[in-house]
């Protein structure tokens, strides 16, 4: 969703932060051996989708899964997120290759992309193996489509800009990058610093995190960013000081608003903090107990509420 023209803009911004305020050695991912990176254990290993993008204030999120097994109930939020995160991934990768094999027009990519407009179905029944009444299938399917639309726009849009810049001076390999600069669904070994061994980054490019989300942001979103960057550290050795939330809103037609952020030593203190609280939950088998609001669509209300 962002060029590298974007990509720098963005970049220019957090770079004074960053001077500021340089991220201390000891809050780098590749201390994993020594505290307070280092989990307080390492036999506990948890993801980050219910750790940092937590919606329970208490954590009680984390002693029911993994203390007591509890499974999540699946919510149409669940659904809508899932969906949307696919069809990031598929857009951007058939965009890819399509550009890879020799197209260098907007009009061209636009008449071979929607060649694809099936993967919207493909997707939605593949991924998503619940029962859905037709009502909210359809309603997905139509966020899927403006969703895809608004991709489509973008890249052929891209490509135009680029091609108009460089003329022939680009092959098509450069102007792959230049379009389409993020690596979807990266996969990191977050188990030395206590989270999964198979963790999903939505994106990343140029040593940043690019996380998508569907609704208001949070400041939990952020704690996902030094997640993932203390997790790429460890297990690649190299700095990730920035990441881009992008929140999506769909109706008609798409919203899009770019959080740019600096994974900044509070930050990452503060992640690092949840973690060892999530761990001791599960460690000593501990109820943290309930707050006093549960989120309306939290996937555990039906144990804890009863509804
Ligand atoms: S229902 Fe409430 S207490 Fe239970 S996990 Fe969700 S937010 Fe936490």
């Amino acid at each position: 969703m962002l060029t590298l023209t974007d990509l720098r803009e963005v970049l220019r911004e957090l770079r004074y932060l960053a001077q500021e305020d340089p991220i201390d050695e000891e809050l780098r991912g590749w201390n994993w051996g020594h505290r307070p990176v280092k989990p307080p254990t390492r036999y506990i290993k948890l993801p980050v989708s219910e750790l940092a993008n937590r919606c329970c204030s208490t954590l009680r999120n984390i002693y029911l899964r993994y203390v007591r097994g509890v499974e999540p109930r699946t919510t149409y939020p669940l659904i809508l997120g899932k969906y949307i995160h696919s069809i990031i991934r598929v857009h951007t990768t058939i965009s890819r290759r399509i550009v890879l094999e020799g197209t260098r027009t907007g009009t061209e990519y636009i008449s071979r992309i929607q060649q694809y407009e099936h993967t919207l179905y493909d997707l939605l029944t593949e991924e998503n193996n619940i029962d859905l009444d037709r009502e909210a299938v359809s309603k997905l399917l139509n966020h899927g489509k403006t969703l895809w639309n608004y991709l489509t726009i973008q890249v052929a849009a891209a490509i135009d800009k680029a091609t108009s810049q460089h003329g022939k001076i680009i092959d098509q390999d450069a102007l792959a990058t230049q379009v389409l600069p993020q690596v979807v669904e990266y996969v990191v070994d977050g188990s030395r610093v206590g989270l999964s061994r198979t963790l999903r980054v939505d994106a990343l490019t140029h040593n940043i995190i690019l996380e998508y989300k569907i609704g208001r942001p949070e400041q939990n979103h952020k704690l996902a960013l030094a997640a993932y960057a203390l997790a790429i550290e460890s297990s690649l050795e190299i700095p990730i000081d920035y990441g881009i939330i992008t929140y999506i809103t769909i109706n008609n037609h798409v919203r899009i608003t770019v959080e740019p952020t600096y994974i900044s030593n509070e930050l990452r203190r503060e992640f690092l903090e949840l973690r060892d609280e999530a761990i001791e939950i599960v460690l000593h088998q501990r109820d943290p107990g309930t707050p006093p609001n549960c989120p309306e669509h939290c996937p555990y209300k039906y144990i804890c509420r009863g509804e």
